[in-house]
């Protein structure tokens, strides 16, 4: 069962691996079919929707910083929606971390921002996709 505390120490974790990558964070209104956006820049951007309680902002910015591991400060690209397959990755990542600090309903939380639910969930992909790089 999830308690505060578990949505505070993820919030914690997530402050911290903002600030060691030397980010930025912004609320930004409105912000189109998101709850959040990474913007790889030297700093690199953190951008929220200011309507998010703190845990939906933590469990958004998980998301964030898996679409940071693949697009490090200063890459070029948006690092955001720019590629479906890695989009659904970055949701099953952030999925099992929010599960592994206890914070549940990580796609419950997503759907109800209006993130499309063919966006939120890994596809069986054909042979020689992209998902090969993951094997
Ligand atoms: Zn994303």
């Amino acid at each position: 069962m999830e308690t505060e505390n578990d949505s505070a120490d993820l919030v914690a974790r997530v402050s911290s691996a903002v600030k060691t990558l030397g980010g930025s964070v912004f609320g930004f209104d409105p912000l189109p079919n998101a709850l959040a956006m990474y913007i790889p820049a030297v700093p690199p951007r953190f951008l929220y929707r200011t309507e998010l309680t703190q845990r939906e902002r933590a469990i958004a910015f998980v998301h964030e910083l898996a679409h940071a591991s693949l697009h490090p400060p200063g890459s070029k690209g948006s690092g955001e929606n720019s590629d479906p397959w890695e989009e659904r990755c970055a949701h099953e990542a952030a999925r099992l971390v929010c599960v592994g600090y206890s914070v549940y309903d990580y796609i419950g939380v997503m759907a109800s921002h209006g993130v499309i639910p063919d966006a939120l969930m890994p596809a069986d992909e054909p042979v020689g996709s992209k998902n090969v790089i993951l094997g």
